[in-house]
């Protein structure tokens, strides 16, 4: 989509630091990281937030989460002391970026609630 950063990102005309990349998914590391490991791993189809899935994204949601995920946390060696996956979604979730992304954030405790 015109004028989406994240888009931009995904074909390349955007730099960034990648630490994954296949063919639905791309994962790099946040300019403004909140904990020493803060990647992002982002669909390279458009979608706008959690609620705006179709059925015809299964497949992306589900590669994220059983695939790209755990392996980016182990490779990033934060699988064994824990992480937390972060989608923030809309005005009130704290989305500023509206192309759907996870934050994969680990090398720190967390703290609970978030704020
Ligand atoms: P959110 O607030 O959940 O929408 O998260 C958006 C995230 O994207 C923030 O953590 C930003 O630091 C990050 N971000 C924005 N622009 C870029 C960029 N060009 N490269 C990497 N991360 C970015």
């Amino acid at each position: 989509m015109n004028d989406c950063i994240f888009c931009g990102i995904a074909e390349g005309k955007i730099p960034s630091q990648k630490v994954f990349e296949d063919d639905s998914v791309v994962a790099f590391r946040d300019l403004s990281p909140k904990a020493p490991v803060h990647v992002l791993i982002v669909p390279k189809k458009h979608i706008q937030s959690v609620a705006h899935f179709q059925t015809v994204d299964k497949d992306v949601a589900a590669h994220i989460f059983v695939d790209v995920a755990p392996k980016l946390a182990k490779d990033l060696g934060i699988a064994d002391d824990g992480f937390r996956l972060v989608i923030n979604t809309g005005k009130n979730g704290g989305q500023s970026v509206n192309h759907l992304h996870v934050h994969l954030l680990g090398g720190r405790k967390m703290t609970w609630p978030p704020g």
